[in-house]
């Protein structure tokens, strides 16, 4: 890699602004550079019992958490496996790839997924949610599988409007959250917002490394696993919350060095304190908005999701006509050390291969000189490969960014 970019600019720090991995702290890093901890008593098992009421102060929730060693996918089947069982139904209002996926698990664990398709620059057409669980007077659907953010199309969905039509018709399904792409990054709160399971993982907005998946759930949730007829070992979420021995909370071996990341990741985070992190977050994409308004006046450039209440903070999907988001990414990843997200899921009948969408990457630790350079970045590459684009779009971020009071 070396050698292919050595007449480039790409030397010096590269910048992954990608929807995950995002950009870890070198505080976090430097956490898991360190000789094996003792796995069966000391600093490593007091540390472990720390993580918990952290991890539930960043996911807003008073009750339980489990934690597994695998990625966002596991935290999905985690999620299902203490609280559907074969043959039972799950619907699942989808706005983009993701929520295709989580209904594909629960359908691999036997489930029947009943999917609410809105496509991929819409968010959730609550009423026509309300009519299917009107229509469920047999309360055949056990939960509602809903992706808070979508990380293909960037949308944002409104997880309480969806608590509100559970609560009018007296529904008794689960509210089930993916908050992987959210959690740190967009405003998330369990409780109060009334989600009986939330699923998250280590490597978005908690800025750790893959490897860490995260099942919050409360006593409702909690019933409903102690309702099914089984629960496959491994996924069982009970002895991972309340473990009588240490190697219960990973069932066997701990996730060491990942640990000692995430401890220094939750500081960071309760440090700053979560209306900051969300504050901060908001900001940063409000100033990618403002520069891709402005280079979408002249040209192909668009955001994938025109109303601004629907846009995630954590990501943002955007479009150029077809190849010109390949070429984009490709030129700035070769020619400055930028890597920007592929369109994922994103294909359409005009665009086959998915080459006219791609994605920034603004979760976790980023702050108001990243989001700077990767903007800086993009009207580089804009300008290299003669794509037609309006102008004033750093001016407009900058104005963002310097209009924001961050005094308080
Ligand atoms: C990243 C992501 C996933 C999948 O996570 P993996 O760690 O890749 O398995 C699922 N849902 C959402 C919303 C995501 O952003």
């Amino acid at each position: 890699m070396a050698g292919k970019q050595a007449r480039t600019l790409a030397q010096g720090r590269s910048y992954l602004a990608i929807p995950g991995p995002s950009v870890m702290p070198d505080a976090v890093l430097r956490a898991m550079h360190r000789a094996s901890p003792n796995i069966y008593n000391g600093e490593l098992v007091e540390m472990t019992h720390g993580l918990i009421p952290d991890l539930c102060k960043v996911a807003r929730t008073r009750h339980q958490a489990a934690i597994y060693i695998g990625n966002g996918h596991a935290a999905w089947e985690a999620a299902l496996s203490n609280t559907v069982a074969p043959g039972e139904t799950v619907l699942v209002p989808a706005s983009g790839r993701f929520a295709m996926g989580w209904a594909e698990m629960a359908e691999g664990i036997g489930a029947q997924a009943r999917i609410l398709d809105f496509g991929r620059t819409n968010g959730w057409d609550i009423a026509r949610i309300a009519d299917v669980l009107h229509a469920d007077t047999a309360h055949q659907i056990k939960a509602v599988l809903a992706v808070h953010v979508d990380t293909s199309s960037s949308i944002r969905n409104d997880i309480r409007a969806l608590r509100a039509v559970l609560d009018e018709l007296d529904h008794p399904a689960l509210l089930m959250a993916d908050c992987i792409a959210s959690m740190g990054c967009d405003r998330f709160e369990m409780d109060a917002w009334g989600v009986d399971v939330a699923v998250t993982a280590s490597q978005k907005g908690l800025m750790v490394p893959p490897g860490l998946g995260f099942v919050f759930f409360n006593p409702k949730a909690e019933d409903r696993r102690r309702s099914l007829p089984r629960v496959s070992r491994y996924w069982d979420w009970a002895p991972r919350a309340n473990p009588e021995a240490y190697f219960q909370y990973f069932a066997g071996t701990a996730p060491t060095h990942h640990l000692y990341g995430l401890r220094v990741a939750l500081d960071m985070i309760l440090e700053e304190g979560m209306e900051h992190v969300w504050a901060r977050h908001a900001v940063l994409a409000q100033a990618i908005w403002a520069a891709s308004e402005a280079w979408g006046q002249g040209g192909s450039f668009a955001l994938n999701v025109s109303r601004p209440e629907l846009r995630s903070h954590a990501v943002t999907a955007l479009k150029l006509d077809s190849p010109d988001g390949t070429r984009l990414r490709s030129w700035v990843e070769r020619h400055l050390g930028l890597t920007l997200g592929i369109g994922l899921g994103m294909a359409s009948d005009g665009d086959p291969a998915g080459d006219g969408v791609f994605r920034f990457g603004h979760m976790g630790h980023v702050n108001g000189q990243m989001i700077m350079g990767l903007l800086g970045g993009v009207q580089t590459g804009l300008t290299a490969l003669d794509i037609p684009h309006g102008g004033g779009a750093i001016e407009a971020a900058a104005r963002v960014l310097a209009q924001h009071d961050s005094t308080d």
